[in-house]
């Protein structure tokens, strides 16, 4: 029985590489080897498992959300790491991005300000066997201080603008993904240090749930903001912008509890 759902999973994870990732042109091989083998669906909860390789974030509980896999697969081409890297995330959720990391760089270190989303990181990361990852409670906005330089660094919530701890402690030649805006709209911005100075480069249209603290949004009174579901927290971490990106990417809104995917 057990064996029949792994090989069930297993099928819609190589369905879902091949349809949303690569049908939408991404083509890092270590990235795609990446997607098809960690098993998505062991980072939600179980009544929502079935849905785990949909084209669409899904709740994880608080009012976040783990991303929507072409938004992982995005970013983390973006990266464009090569196995030897130290990267900094902020964000850690359910931890799959941070896992799909840990395929792809040589050590992750993941920051989480909710403390209940820290004790099942560690869950899955130790029932995975991933040695390579550390995650810590604490307000992301200040980095890793103890740990920078980073080479990389990745935020999975939407800032208002980039927080300055982040930016000194990228190594000259890193880069960070960041998606920067209000709230309810942000770009998912590049930004890469180089020795004269700061270059950034607007990707793609984004919406991300709200990074909360120091250098992000105020993370007290209308904690939800001016979100196109007219101020309930944000059933989705991210989607991008159908009409920005090649097909078969869904519209902005998805409902809290969403339709199974085929
Ligand atoms: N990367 C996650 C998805 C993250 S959703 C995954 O793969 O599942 C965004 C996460 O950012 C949420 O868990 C939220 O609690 C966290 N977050 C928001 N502001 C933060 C901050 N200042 N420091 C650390 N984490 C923060």
């Amino acid at each position: 029985m057990k064996l029949e759902k792994d090989n069930l999973y297993r099928a819609a994870r190589n369905r879902m590489v091949k349809e949303q990732i690569i049908g939408r042109g991404i083509s890092d091989e270590r990235v795609l080897a990446a997607l098809q083998k960690v098993p998505r669906h062991l980072f939600v909860e179980e009544r929502l498992q079935d849905q785990a390789y949909g084209d669409h974030a899904i709740p994880i509980g608080e009012g976040q959300s783990i991303s929507q896999p072409y938004i992982v697969a995005f970013m983390s081409e973006a990266l464009g790491l090569t196995g030897t890297e130290k990267v900094l995330e902020i964000g850690t959720g359910s931890a799959y991005q941070a896992v799909i990391l840990a395929e792809l760089a040589a050590r992750v270190f993941s920051v989480e300000r909710i403390a209940s989303f820290i004790s099942k990181a560690w869950q899955i990361i130790d029932r995975l066997h991933y040695s390579n990852i550390v995650i810590r409670e604490a307000d992301g906005t200040y980095g890793w201080k103890e740990e920078a330089p980073f080479d990389a660094i990745i935020v999975t919530a939407g800032s208002p603008t980039v927080p300055t701890p982040l930016l000194d402690q990228l190594k000259i030649g890193g880069r960070m993904l960041i998606p920067i805006g209000e709230r309810g709209a942000q770009t998912l911005q590049k930004v890469v240090k180089e020795a004269s100075g700061i270059r950034i480069t607007p990707l793609i249209p984004c919406l991300f749930v709200p990074l909360l603290g120091t250098f992000g949004f105020a993370p007290t009174g209308a904690a939800s903001g001016p979100l196109p579901s007219g101020g309930t927290p944000p059933a989705v971490a991210q989607e991008v912008q159908t009409s920005l990106l090649p097909n078969k990417v869904r519209s902005q809104s998805e409902p809290s509890t969403m339709p199974s995917h085929p």
